[in-house]
C-alpha cells in the first residue's frame, strides 16, 4: 500500500490525484492532504478518504474545520507549521505537491528531509529552489516523479536509455488561448478569455501562465532541473492538439514522444505507480478521429514569457525567482483586472532588470527576494491585492 499526502488537495491537481487514488484503492491511500482554505471540500476529502491529519493553510479556516471534525479521529493542523508537520508526517511514503506557487518550497524541502519521494507538480518550488532541493532530493536518496505532463513525457522517453546521449529535449506548449495573435489585438483581452484554454483544464494561475507562455518559461526550467540538462538543449515545440506532451532526441536522430490524451491523471498517476502503467480514467485516445497533428515556433515577439525564462536562468542564482516572484504577483492582478494582459510581461521585465542577483540564494533570500518585488510592485501599482 502506497501511503500519499497531498499538499494542495482541493486544486486541480490535488483533486484529480484523489481520482488516482480513489481508482487504485487496492495499492494506495490518502493520508493526509492540505489545502489554503476550501474546507467545504477538504472536510468531504477527509472523511471519504479517512485521512490521519488534514492541514489548513489560513487560521480561521482550520480552526472551522476542527470543529466540522470533531466527531472523528482526523487532526487539523495550521499555517506553515501545519503544511510542514503533514509533509513530515511518519505514516506517508509520498507527497503530491500539488500547492500553487513557491509558498510550496518549505513544505516540500521538509518532505525531502524527512525521506519522502515527491509527486512534483509545484513547478514554482523547481524554478526557484531547483538548485537546493535537486541536491537535497539526491542526498537523501528520495525520488522526484514529475506530474507536469510534458516532464512526465520527457521522464518516459528516458527510460531504459541511461547510456545513450541526448542531443535535445523538445518541450512541447499548445500555445494557449491566444496563439496566432499579435499583440496589438492582445491589448484589451481580459482574465475571462486568458482563462479559456483550448486542450487543457487547470487551475486559474497556470491557465494564465499558459496564455503568456510564462508556463512554457517556467517548464524550461523545471526542466533543467529534473533532467540536468543545459537550457540550450530545450527547444520548445508548439504543437497545438496537445497529443504529444514533449520528446526526447537521441544523438542517432531518433525521437522518442510520449503522447496520449490531454488529461493529467495519466501523469499524476504514473508519478504514483511509476515505473508501472496501471489502467486509468482517462479516455483513450482515439487515432481515428485526430484531423492531424501540427507543429510551430513560439511566438516569442508576442508572447515574451518564454524567452525572459531563458533569460533568468540563464543568468541563474536568484534570477528565476525574481522572474516566477515578479510573474506570481502579476498573474495575481491580471486577474483580478486591476491590469492589462500585455502589462505582465512589462511588470516581470521591469523587476527583472531591477533585481541584484544572489549567485546562489538561500530559502531565506529566496523569499526577501519575493517580498522586496512584492513590496515594489504594491508600491508601483497601487494596494490592488
Ligand atoms: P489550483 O489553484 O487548482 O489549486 C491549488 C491548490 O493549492 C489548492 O488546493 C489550494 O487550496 C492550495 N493552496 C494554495 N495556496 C495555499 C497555501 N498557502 N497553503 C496551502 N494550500 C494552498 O492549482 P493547480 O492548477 O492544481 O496547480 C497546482 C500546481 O501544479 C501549480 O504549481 C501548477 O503550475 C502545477 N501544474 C498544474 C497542472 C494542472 O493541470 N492544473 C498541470 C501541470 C502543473
Ligand atoms: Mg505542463
Amino acid at each position: 500500500m502506497k501511503r500519499i499526502a497531498v499538499l494542495g488537495s482541493t486544486g486541480s491537481i490535488g483533486t484529480q490525484s484523489l481520482d488516482v487514488i480513489r481508482m487504485h484503492s487496492d495499492s494506495m491511500c490518502a493520508v493526509a492532504i492540505a489545502c489554503g482554505s476550501r474546507i467545504d471540500l477538504a472536510e468531504k476529502q477527509a472523511r471519504e478518504f479517512g485521512v490521519k491529519l488534514v492541514a489548513v493553510y489560513d487560521e480561521a479556516a482550520a480552526f472551522v474545520l476542527k470543529i466540522k471534525l470533531a466527531d472523528t479521529d482526523i487532526r487539523v493542523v495550521s499555517g506553515m507549521d501545519g503544511l510542514i508537520e503533514m509533509c513530515r508526517m511518519p505514516e506517508a511514503d509520498i507527497v503530491v505537491t500539488a500547492i500553487v506557487g513557491m509558498i510550496g518550497i518549505r513544505p516540500t524541502i521538509a518532505a525531502i528531509e524527512a525521506g519522502k519521494d515527491i509527486a512534483l507538480a509545484n513547478k514554482e518550488t523547481c524554478v526557484t529552489a531547483g538548485h537546493i532541493i535537486i541536491p537535497l532530493a539526491r542526498e537523501k536518496g528520495v525520488q522526484i516523479l514529475p506530474v507536469d505532463s510534458e516532464h512526465s513525457a520527457i521522464f518516459q522517453a528516458l527510460q531504459g536509455r541511461a547510456d545513450s546521449k541526448i542531443r535535445r529535449i523538445l518541450l512541447t506548449a499548445s500555445g494557449g488561448p491566444f496563439r496566432g495573435r499579435k499583440k496589438e489585438e492582445l491589448m484589451y483581452v481580459t482574465a475571462k478569455e486568458a482563462l479559456a484554454h483550448p486542450t487543457w483544464s487547470m487551475g486559474p494561475k497556470i491557465t494564465i501562465d499558459s496564455a503568456t507562455m510564462v508556463n512554457k518559461g517556467l517548464e524550461v526550467i523545471e526542466a533543467k532541473w529534473l533532467f540536468d540538462v543545459p537550457v540550450d538543449k530545450i527547444e520548445v515545440v508548439i504543437q497545438p492538439q496537445s497529443i504529444i506532451h514533449s520528446a526526447v532526441e537521441y544523438e542517432d536522430g531518433s525521437v522518442i514522444a510520449q503522447m496520449g490524451p490531454s488529461d493529467m491523471r495519466i501523469a499524476i498517476q504514473y508519478a504514483l505507480t511509476y515505473p508501472t502503467h496501471l489502467p486509468s480514467p482517462a479516455t483513450p485516445l482515439d487515432f481515428k478521429m485526430l484531423k492531424g497533428l501540427e507543429f510551430d515556433v513560439p511566438d516569442n515577439e508576442t508572447f515574451p514569457g518564454l524567452p525572459m525564462a531563458v533569460n533568468a536562468v540563464r543568468t541563474g542564482g536568484s534570477m528565476p525567482t525574481a522572474f516566477n516572484a515578479a510573474n506570481e504577483w502579476a498573474n495575481a492582478i491580471f486577474r483580478q483586472g486591476e491590469i492589462s494582459f500585455m502589462q505582465i510581461f512589462d511588470i516581470i521585465a521591469e523587476n527583472m532588470a531591477r533585481h541584484k542577483v544572489i549567485p546562489s540564494p538561500t530559502v531565506d533570500e529566496i523569499f526577501a527576494v519575493q517580498d522586496e518585488i512584492d513590496a515594489y510592485c504594491m508600491e508601483k501599482y497601487g494596494n490592488v491585492l
